[in-house]
């Protein structure tokens, strides 16, 4: 027999439950295919018509660092995003990676986790270093 303590607070939310990949339809060749697509994926796939299914391609949204220029507005650096071709015979093995852009260049390389986190590393030094550099500024004039 289970006693309720009626002292202690009722759950306000049940626990979260790690996000899990949801069927989708996708269309290869005029035909609906059940496919599992990542909960990160943002690509309407009923919208494509694929010549194959190892076409089918998984995309995140898009993040980047908007940096200040001289002359014109703000260009985006370390563009990213999550990516999985799950049918693709590639270094991958259809596996997710983050697609990195240094620049809106279209030159993108493929992540995978230890590589991010080095990166990461990096990164973490290099913001670190560039607030050096602003600590040594004067105070702006008021
Ligand atoms: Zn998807």
């Amino acid at each position: 027999m289970t006693v309720l303590d009626e002292r202690a607070p009722a759950p306000t939310s049940l626990p979260a439950s790690p996000p899990s990949p949801h069927l989708i339809a996708a269309v290869v060749r005029g035909h609906r295919v059940a496919v599992e697509c990542p909960p990160w994926c943002v690509v309407d796939h009923a919208r494509e018509d694929l010549a194959d299914l190892s076409d089918l391609a998984h995309y995140g949204a898009r993040i980047s660092l908007p940096v200040p220029q001289f002359s014109g507005g703000p260009e985006h650096v370390l563009i990213a995003y999550m990516a999985q071709w799950p049918f693709a015979r590639d270094e991958h093995r259809g596996l997710p990676y983050v697609a990195l852009e240094a620049c809106d260049s279209g030159d993108v390389t493929e992540i995978r986790k230890t590589a991010g986190r080095a990166f990461i590393d990096q990164a973490l030094a290099h913001i670190v270093a560039f607030a050096s550099l602003v600590e040594q500024l004067p105070e702006d004039p008021s």
